[in-house]
């Protein structure tokens, strides 16, 4: 059996959301390159971080990638003493949210980013960050 079989009895499931995440799993691959990318509507230029499959403004699946580069202005950051479930080896870490323009960025601040030079307004980039065990995630750095 294909891996095509299992996507097309997936379709079955019956949920559009469970077929959405299958469609964007892509976005691992492209971090695996050291890419972290969002997604753009083809019809009306809206663009997604993070990434969808369809466009809600136009119900289409007419999307293509773009790559998170350049960089975002720091339009706020907290400090996590508690996480959620899962997360609570990981403390304490910032999260923040970038705003590049036409989106923004929700996520972490990287855990050699001293705290005393967070400020609100300054400009930082997304990069990949490589973790134990095969895993990643991204993360901000000044730019
Ligand atoms: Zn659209």
């Amino acid at each position: 059996m294909g891996k095509q079989d299992v996507d097309n009895r997936f379709k079955k499931f019956g949920t559009v959301s469970f077929t959405s995440i299958t469609r964007i799993n892509d976005f691992i691959d492209h971090m695996e390159k050291g890419k972290v990318m969002g997604t753009r509507c083809k019809d009306c230029g809206m663009v997604f971080f993070p990434p969808r499959a369809d466009c809600y403004k136009c119900l289409t699946s007419n999307m293509e990638w773009f790559e998170v580069s350049g960089t975002g202005k720091l339009l706020t950051f907290s400090k996590l003493q508690y996480g959620p479930v899962g997360f609570e080896g990981d403390l304490p870490y910032t999260i923040a949210l970038l705003d590049y323009g036409k989106y923004k960025v929700f996520g972490r601040i990287a855990k050699d980013m001293p705290d005393g030079d967070l400020q609100v307004g300054m400009t930082m980039k997304t990069v990949v960050n490589p973790l134990s065990g095969g895993q990643m995630n991204y993360v901000f750095q000044k730019a």
